[in-house]
C-alpha cells in the first residue's frame, strides 16, 4: 500500500492510513502530496526534525455534529454537518462547504487537505479547512433549504468568525445557501460581521467576480499553461464537465478566449452540442430555473443528450472537468490523449484518478492539477475578505485584474518550483512542494504547536 512512496514520508503516510480507516479519497489526496515531497525534506531537514508533514497531515481540529430540521410534511430529518479546521499557519481556516449525499469525513477531509495547499499557493493570507453535510439540497424547497441551513449555522456558529474560520460555498452551496447562513449567523451573534462567510450575495458584503471566479481563474490558468507552450485557446475545440457554477464561468471564458466548448454534462448525462454550448440557456436552466441539463435538447433541437454518457469520449484539444472527484479515470485519460487533448484544467478539486494522473503527466501534455488551477475562487474570496475588512467594494475591473494577476502568479511558482527540483513541466510536483514549502515555513516559526 506504501510502495512507490520516499522512505523520508512513508511513516507520515502509514499513520494517515492507521488513523483514518476507509477515508479513500482523504488517503488518495495525502498521497498524490506526499510523492512529491521527498526532495523537500532532503533541501530542508528543518521540516524533517520538526515532523511538519505528520503535523500537516493530522487536522488542528475535526467538529461534527447533528442537523435536525423539518421538511415542508412536517417529518422530523437528521443529517450530519462537518467542519475540518485543517490548518492556520498562514490565516483563519478557509474552504468551502459542500452539500451532497456523498459527503462523509473522508471527503471533507480530502477536501480540507487540498485546500491547505492551495490556499498556501494564492499567495494570500488564508489556512486550510473545509465542511459540509450529506444533506441534498436537490429536489428541495426553499424554505426546506432555508429551515437546513439555519439548524446547521445554529451548531457551526460557535467555531467560525473573521479570525477564526472563514466558511463559503462549494458543491450544492452558493448565493442562496450563503444567505440563509449569513443571516442565521447574524441573528444569533447580534453581530453584522461581515468576513465571517464570503460568497456573499453583492448586496450585502459580496464581491464582484467571486461568482465567477473559479471558472475564470481556471481558464486564466490554462491559458498560461498554453502560452508556454507558445498556444492559445483561439479556435480550440474544448470539453467541461458539470454544468454548475464552476462548469458555467468556465464555459464563458472560453467563448470570450475563442474557444468553443461543445459538451458539458449532469450527474444524469451528457449535452453535446457541435455548434458551441448554448451558455445562456444553460445559464437559464441550472441557475435560475434548478432543472436537469437534459432539458437543453427541449431549446436546441440539433444537440444530442446521452444519459448515463461518458463525456470524456467526445474528441477535444481542451479538457475541463469541473463536476466532482474522480470523474476522469485511467481510461478516460488514455481517451482523451489519443483523440489529441493537449490540455487539462481541472476547475474541480481532485477530479482526476491517480492512474489518470500518471497517463496525464506520462503524455507530456499540459496538465494543471486543480489545488493551483482552481485556486482563483478562494483567491478572490481572499479579496472579498479584504473588501469586507476596509468596508469597501471594488469595480468588476479591478477584481478581475487581480485575479489574473493572482492565477498568472501560481502559474509561475508552479513551473518555476517544478524546474527548481527537477521536474520541468510537472505542475503536480510544482504545486504540491510549492504550496508546502510556505505552510511549513510558517508552521516552523510557530514552533511546536
Ligand atoms: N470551495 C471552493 C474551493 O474548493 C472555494 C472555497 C472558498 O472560497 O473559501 O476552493
Amino acid at each position: 500500500m506504501t510502495n512507490g512512496i520516499d522512505e523520508k514520508v512513508r511513516g507520515a503516510y502509514e499513520e494517515v492510513l492507521r488513523r483514518s480507516t476507509g477515508e479513500v479519497e482523504f488517503h488518495q489526496a495525502v498521497r498524490e502530496v506526499l510523492e512529491s515531497l521527498g526532495p523537500v525534506l532532503a533541501k530542508y531537514p528543518e521540516f524533517r526534525e520538526g515532523k511538519i508533514i505528520e503535523r500537516i497531515c493530522e487536522p488542528e481540529r475535526q467538529i461534527i455534529f447533528r442537523v435536525p430540521w423539518q421538511d415542508d410534511r412536517g417529518e422530523v430529518q437528521i443529517n450530519r454537518g462537518f467542519r475540518v479546521q485543517y490548518n492556520s499557519a498562514l490565516g483563519p481556516y478557509k474552504g468551502g462547504l459542500r452539500f451532497h449525499p456523498s459527503v462523509y469525513l473522508g471527503i471533507v477531509k480530502f477536501l480540507g487537505f487540498e485546500q491547505i495547499f492551495k490556499n498556501a499557493l494564492t499567495g494570500l493570507p488564508i489556512g486550510g479547512g473545509k465542511g459540509g453535510s450529506d444533506f441534498d439540497p436537490k429536489g428541495k424547497s426553499d424554505s426546506e433549504v432555508m429551515r437546513f441551513c439555519q439548524s446547521f449555522m445554529t451548531e457551526l456558529m460557535r467555531y467560525i468568525g473573521e479570525y477564526t474560520d472563514v466558511p463559503a460555498g462549494d458543491i450544492g452551496v452558493g448565493g442562496r445557501e450563503i444567505g440563509y447562513m449569513f443571516g442565521q449567523y447574524k441573528r444569533l451573534t447580534s453581530r453584522y460581521e461581515a468576513g465571517v462567510l464570503t460568497g456573499k450575495g453583492l448586496g450585502y458584503g459580496g464581491s464582484l467576480v467571486r461568482t465567477e471566479a473559479t471558472g475564470y481563474g481556471t481558464t486564466y490558468f490554462v491559458r498560461e499553461m498554453l502560452a508556454v507552450r507558445k498556444d492559445s485557446f483561439e479556435g480550440k475545440t474544448c470539453i467541461v464537465s458539470g454544468s454548475g457554477n464552476v462548469a458555467i464561468y468556465t464555459i464563458e471564458k472560453i467563448h470570450e478566449l475563442g474557444g468553443k466548448v461543445v459538451a458539458c454534462s449532469d450527474s444524469n448525462g451528457v449535452i453535446h452540442d457541435e455548434k458551441g454550448i448554448d451558455l445562456d440557456l444553460v445559464k437559464r436552466l441550472k441557475e435560475r430555473e434548478r432543472r436537469r441539463i437534459k432539458d437543453y435538447t427541449d431549446y436546441r433541437k440539433h444537440a444530442k443528450y446521452v444519459a448515463g454518457g461518458n463525456i470524456w469520449d467526445i474528441p477535444c484539444q481542451v479538457a475541463m472537468p469541473s463536476a466532482t472527484q474522480n470523474e476522469i479515470n485511467g481510461k478516460d485519460a488514455a481517451t482523451l490523449v489519443k483523440n489529441g487533448c493537449i490540455a487539462v484544467g481541472e476547475g474541480a478539486n481532485m477530479p482526476t484518478t491517480p492512474e489518470g494522473v500518471k497517463i496525464f503527466l506520462a503524455s507530456g501534455i499540459a496538465y494543471g492539477p486543480g489545488k493551483a488551477a482552481n485556486a482563483g475562487g478562494v483567491a478572490t474570496s481572499a479579496l472579498e475578505m479584504q473588501q469586507n475588512a476596509s468596508r469597501d467594494s471594488w469595480t468588476f475591473e479591478h477584481t478581475e485584474q487581480r485575479l489574473a494577476e493572482i492565477m498568472k502568479n501560481i502559474h509561475r511558482n508552479c513551473w518555476e518550483t517544478a524546474e527548481e527540483f527537477g521536474a520541468k513541466g510537472n505542475y503536480v510536483v510544482g504545486a504540491n512542494i510549492a504550496g508546502f514549502i510556505r505552510v511549513a515555513k510558517a508552521m516552523v516559526a510557530h514552533g511546536l504547536i
